[in-house]
């Protein structure tokens, strides 16, 4: 049985005291939750991960950054390392966002380099990967899934492969108010697993936690969940506020 995991990207978003408010508020509308039951992650932008880091210590949230470099130092202006990621008490880290694969020029290589880096650092990698508009519209969403898993993957050991994260995110779907009904979900998500399945093996396979992130709200997450190969959510949009978050985490749990 896979644990359900719901992670809240808040992208560019909250200053260092809006983070500590929104965290706080998540402290207390979520404090009954126990986090035997379901991972709760929190991604605050880089400056704000140390107070975010001490608002949720010890309690039954954890803490996620959003990107990081795949060297642990050097001479890399303006980047963030793994080691300095663990160093702040971050436990995941996202990975290969379709914002950072549009925009900042991250492609399957750099993913691979990166989740590699989280690894040695202990880190757990929440990879994302998914089609846009126009690959779907070409049928081609089961071949940009393979060439995402396949490359990003590259070289990953079947020991490490356990402690992944994969979040499927049609790029259509995020942020456009547009969710992928739960059957077109778990159907790219059935095909992630037998993907996983046939590089490693079927338990590694049924081990991997597959999230769906795009558009999710408090209102869909039920019927997304309870898709067989569904095993959580990577939140935009609606992790910016208590009330949705949270919503999201309970009715993740009553769904099941
Ligand atoms: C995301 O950024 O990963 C995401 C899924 O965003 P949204 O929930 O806003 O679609």
């Amino acid at each position: 049985m896979r644990k359900p995991i719901i992670a809240g990207n808040w992208k560019m978003y909250k200053t260092i005291s809006q983070a500590i408010e929104l965290a706080n508020g998540l402290k207390r509308e979520l404090y009954k939750i126990d986090s035997q039951d379901i991972d709760i992650v929190l991604c605050p932008p880089f400056t704000a991960l140390t107070e975010v880091g001490e608002v949720i210590y010890g309690s039954n949230l954890q803490l996620g950054a959003q990107d990081l470099h795949w060297e642990d130092e050097g001479a890399f202006t303006g980047e963030v390392s793994g080691l300095f990621l663990k160093d702040v008490g971050v436990k995941y880290v996202i990975i290969g966002h379709s914002e950072r694969r549009q925009f900042f020029g991250e492609t399957n290589a750099s993913v691979n380099k990166k989740i590699k880096a989280a690894l040695r650092n202990g880190l757990v990698p929440i990879v994302c990967v998914g089609e846009n508009l126009k690959e779907r519209e070409e049928n081609k969403t089961f071949d940009v899934i393979r060439d995402h898993i396949e490359n990003g993957l590259k070289d990953i050991s079947q020991e490490d492969a356990f402690k992944l994260v994969i979040a499927y995110e049609p790029v259509w779907a995020i942020g456009t108010g547009k969710t992928a009904t739960p059957s077109q979900a778990q159907e790219a998500q059935k095909f992630i697993r037998d993907l996983l399945s046939k590089m490693y093996n079927n338990s590694v396979a049924q081990d991997i936690r597959i999230q769906y992130g795009g558009s999710v709200k408090p209102e869909n997450i039920a019927e997304l969940i309870k898709q067989p190969d569904i095993d959580g959510a990577l939140v935009g949009g609606a992790s910016l506020k208590v009330d949705s978050f949270s919503a999201i985490v309970k009715n993740t749990l009553g769904a099941e």
